[in-house]
Order: structure tokens, then sequence, then C-alpha cells
């Protein structure tokens, strides 16, 4: 079963117009095995006290909304106030190595989300957790700076700075 949208008053909130990043994640789980959002949820709340994430894209293309776009998510340090996160199933290959492993429905599924946000957020950059600094692992494995150039804003000046 799918969970509902993740409410708890205690959340801090995150003001929608300072959002300036769309953060892409992946859960690091084997790409062989499923990881339901329910899991994702409880880790977040382990490692962080609530959910992590805003968005969750499964092996199916389905995509599940975790927390809503008002509150604060905890998925990139320093920059939990000005992004949204989004994350997708998987990450390590069959045999435990980082990879991108995103089915087909996947990247559809990625496209298509951050076409809508970016409409909602027209200065947003889209950026992969390993483009933050001081962020030494290789989530999401791949470059969505790169990957999603055409969706990028006209306006590069944004107060964000994220050039390592
Ligand atoms: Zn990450």
């Amino acid at each position: 079963m799918t969970p509902k949208i993740y409410k708890n008053p205690n959340l801090k909130p995150l003001d929608r117009s300072k959002v300036k990043l769309l953060v892409i994640h992946c859960v690091a789980n084997k790409c062989t095995r499923e990881f339901k959002p329910e899991n994702l949820i409880a880790c977040g709340i382990a490692k962080f006290g609530q959910p992590s994430y805003h968005y969750y894209i499964r092996y199916t293309g389905e995509i599940v909304p975790i927390l809503p776009e008002n509150v604060r998510g905890a998925h990139a340090r320093r920059y939990n106030s000005c992004s949204l996160g989004i994350v997708y199933e998987g990450g390590l290959d069959a045999n435990g190595k980082a990879d991108d492993t995103r089915t087909e429905a996947q990247k559809k599924a990625m496209e298509a989300l951050l076409k809508d946000l970016t409409e909602e957020y027209p200065d947003a950059r889209i950026v992969g957790h390993c483009e933050l600094p001081y962020v030494t692992k290789s989530c999401p494995n791949f470059i969505p700076s790169k990957e999603y150039a055409s969706l990028q804003p006209e306006n590069r000046n944004t107060s964000i700075s994220i050039n390592k």
C-alpha cells in the first residue's frame, strides 16, 4: 500500500519562494530488490527524525509523493531550506556496486516530474546530490545538471553557489 503524504505539524516549513535547487538522489539499494516507500520513510525517520525526500520514483515509474512541498526535507545538508529532494529506487547494481540503474520508466517519470517542478519553480536548478559541495558520495550515479541541461533556468545567477 502506498502511504499518504507524510504530515507532521512538528516538521519545519519550507518557504516555496526559497526553493532554488531540485536535488536528485538514489536510494542506494540493489536494483534487483524492491524498496518500499514505507521503508524509505522509516529510514529517514531513523536517521533524521523525519522522511528525507519529497518525491520517490519507483522502478515502475510510479511517482510517490512523500513530503509536501511546503515542508523542509532532510536530504542535502546545508541545502534543505532551499531545495526539494527527489529520489529514485535503486542506485546499486546486482553486485552492490554504485550505478545509474534507472529503468526507462524511471527516466521518463523523472523527466516529467522535473518538467512540472521547473514550471512551478522557474528559478530552481536541477543538480545531483554529488554535485553539491562537500559531498563525497556518487549519489545519484549520474550528473543531473547535464542530463537535464535543457530544463535548467535561463538565469543562472541564482544566489546558491554549488561550484566545487
Ligand atoms: Zn543522495
